[in-house]
């Protein structure tokens, strides 16, 4: 399979040394739902390891979340996460959790296969610790004046490779990192470890003394230590070009004095009505408002698998419905169809190896839906193929939407509360249920659960 590398601008052949094909992924900063942009990026990683899994492949897939350092220009440098936690009034820890739940829920909605691990930065906290001494005993990290740790940029040669960012070209003043540490020698350096100030939550001891870890070491610490230092193919979002991957490339490839990533794939963004899906634009779209619109989340997998991954694309909810009209019109052709197996078709995997090519996959199937040459049991195994990468539940029957293992785990919830007349639980449950387009009916039988109609 051959995807786009940043590193070399070139397409480039996914290889792996050991026996299995190793894939980190930068996962979602668990402060807020992930809004349907941060998807489409956790989108690529799940096509790049089902097209690898259909030819035979393992895959090692690690995703991390970032429960603790990431900073935001929004806030005013504050911690994403303590911000958030402040405006919901609970404990940081518990916002993280609740989010991370989310975040599990979307990803399932949209059938984005679950990583092998997704190990979160406060559990590792030790081993970021433990790779900054090293850092700073090889020479290339210094304690600032502010007791903070900063990474000494000029001590990579490689540094701005992956971006074109080149540090003589770096001009003070911009912003490289989400704060103006005032405690660093060179502008273009950037902080491992932070000193916690006056900041009390999320603080850790540590040899520099009490404080936290900057985003960028995480990933180092984490993708080095589950994947055996050796990452076949590393994805995120293309504004994680810079700073975040070519500070992380620095990280780990200065400590182990060679190259640590194999391949850099980078996702497009995703525009809504024109403009960058993002939090501070407000025009975030989340699952949730999909499905209490009626549609099926895998419509919105449909418009993603329509565009390439490597363009920025413009969502609307005209092309959402769109896309679930076709996912309900081909469900009904395909779902009537018993005993076929999967065909293995090389056109298909000529596509989806060649830099994931999916808009090329739909397309074949609109024309083998319309050929008049084929067979509908023909059809049907092509489709059954394709769907193993597509991920779009082709052959499930239309009408009946499955419910989700954790949404069945509410609506149980919600049994167990109205037999401990827990009336406000219940009450609770049912507006989580609903919120998800569940319309719930009690009566003296129990309660009965059905899908709302779309609007
Ligand atoms: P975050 O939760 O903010 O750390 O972001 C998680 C992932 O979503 C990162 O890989 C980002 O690059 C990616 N991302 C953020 N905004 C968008 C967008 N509008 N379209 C596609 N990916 C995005
Ligand atoms: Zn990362």
């Amino acid at each position: 399979m051959k995807i786009y590398d940043t590193l070399t601008r070139s397409l480039a052949e996914i290889t792996h040394s050991g026996s299995k094909v190793t894939m980190y992924c930068c996962g979602p900063t668990v402060y807020r739902d992930a809004h349907v942009g941060n998807l489409r990026t956790f989108l690529l990683s799940d096509l790049i390891r089902r097209t690898l899994e259909l030819q035979g492949n393992s895959v090692v897939q690690i995703q991390n979340i970032t429960d603790v350092g990431h900073m935001s220009e929004d806030f005013h440098d504050q911690d994403k996460l303590l911000t958030q936690a402040k405006l919901e009034k609970q404990d940081p820890y518990a916002i993280a959790r609740k989010y991370e739940e989310g975040f599990h829920l979307d990803t399932q909605a949209l059938n984005i296969l679950p990583a092998t691990g997704f190990p979160r930065a406060s559990d590792h906290i030790t081993l970021m610790q433990e790779l900054i001494s090293s850092l700073i005993a090889q020479g290339n990290a210094y304690i600032g004046s502010d007791k903070s740790v900063y990474f000494d940029a000029a001590s990579y040669p490689g540094y701005g490779e992956l971006s074109g960012n080149k540090l003589d070209a770096l001009k003070p003043g911009h912003r490289y990192e989400y704060s103006d540490d005032d405690g660093k020698k060179f502008h273009a350096d950037w902080a491992l470890w932070k000193s916690a100030g006056s900041r009390s939550e999320m603080v850790w001891e540590s040899p520099w003394g009490l404080g936290f870890p900057g985003w960028h070491i995480e990933c180092s610490a984490m993708s080095m230590k589950y994947l055996d230092a050796k990452i076949d193919i590393h994805v995120g979002g293309i504004d994680l070009r810079f700073p975040h991957h070519e500070d992380e490339r620095a990280q780990s490839n200065s400590y182990l004095g060679r190259e640590c990533v194999n391949l850099w794939v980078h996702g497009e963004h995703l525009l809504f009505e024109g403009r960058k899906m993002s939090k501070s634009a407000g025009n975030v779209v989340l699952i949730r408002d999909l499905i209490s619109r009626g549609f099926d989340p895998l419509a919105l997998r449909l418009v993603f698998l329509e565009n390439r991954y490597r363009s920025q694309m413009d969502l609307t909810w005209e092309t959402i419905a769109a896309a679930n009209k076709t996912i309900s019109r081909w469900r009904k052709l395909f779902s009537e169809v018993r005993g076929v197996e999967p065909q293995v078709n090389e056109e298909i995997l000529e596509s989806l190896n060649d830099d994931l090519d999916t808009p090329q996959v739909i397309q074949a199937i609109r024309k083998v839906e319309k050929s008049s040459d084929l067979t509908l049991e023909e059809k049907s195994a092509f489709v059954l193929y394709a769907d193993k990468v597509l991920g779009l539940d082709l052959h499930r029957k239309p009408e009946v939407q499955l419910l989700t293992s954790e949404l069945q785990k509410l609506i149980d919830d919600r049994a167990a509360a109205r037999e401990a007349k827990d009336w406000d639980r219940s009450d609770a449950l049912r507006k989580i249920l609903e919120s998800h387009g569940l319309v719930i009916q009690d009566s003296a039988s129990g309660q009965e659960w059905s899908w709302a109609d779309p609007k």
